[in-house]
């Protein structure tokens, strides 16, 4: 009996390791997913009712992305990827708020994902309401969200009042931000870094289909004045 439990628990252990997507792996593969979207080659097998089969009993993301609500981004077209594979967490400016990390810590320390993302994008509206000072002619719970990305458009109004330049700049800057937000705010994704089991990665992603993988200058971003 004892040498039976062994056994089980060995194969559990084996398929722990199958299962098993390093930061470096995960990283990757959210590249090359990016790659066959931009190619045109996508995934055009996937079975989502099958993966939905799959996965029922147990999701085993492989990453988290912490993205904008924008209509224009959505995480499995953008990386190629079916469903049950990626932890998605939308709110507008790709905020890190306390409900956003409470979402991430559960992906990290529960799921044990082994990728965060934080993923801005071109022409972000929040962040162009930011620049623009808009606050007064928008409703309160949206002045909320400019609130949540003001050090990022103080930021880079220090840098510049040239808006073609600004936008960029804070879209990419707000992603670093929001990033560095999730390891200052919680405990449990800080250890998470610090012991290299989860890599956090700030992107953007730009409207010819391309991911730009921080430290992002942010200058191939098109301009819209809003
Ligand atoms: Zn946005």
């Amino acid at each position: 009996m004892k040498l039976c439990l062994f056994c089980f628990t060995l194969v559990l252990g084996v398929m722990g390791q199958i299962d098993a997507v390093t930061p470096n792996d995960a990283l990757q593969r959210l590249k090359d997913g990016n790659q066959r979207f931009l190619s045109g080659k996508r995934n055009c097998k996937i079975n989502y009712l099958a993966e939905l089969e799959k996965a029922k009993q147990k999701q085993i993301p492989y990453a988290a992305i912490l993205c904008c609500s924008d209509s224009r981004i959505p995480p499995e077209l953008i990386f190629d990827e079916s469903l049950g594979k990626l932890f998605i967490i939308r709110v507008a400016g790709n905020i890190a708020s306390d409900i956003t990390i409470g979402s991430i810590e559960y992906a990290v320390e529960i799921l044990k994902v082994p990728l965060v993302v934080v993923l801005g994008h071109d022409c972000c509206g929040v962040l162009i309401a930011g620049l623009k000072g808009m606050q007064a002619h928008l409703p309160p719970f949206v002045n909320d969200l400019l609130n949540q990305v003001s050090r990022s458009v103080m930021e880079t109004k220090k840098q510049s009042d040239d808006f073609s330049v600004e936008l960029p700049k804070a879209i990419a800057l707000n992603a670093e931000l929001q990033m560095q937000e999730l390891l200052d705010k919680s405990e449990v994704l800080k250890e998470a870094a610090d012991s290299n089991t989860t890599l956090f990665k700030a992107a953007i992603f730009h409207f010819d289909g391309q991911i730009e993988w921080c430290p992002c200058t942010g200058e191939k971003s098109p301009i819209n004045p809003g």
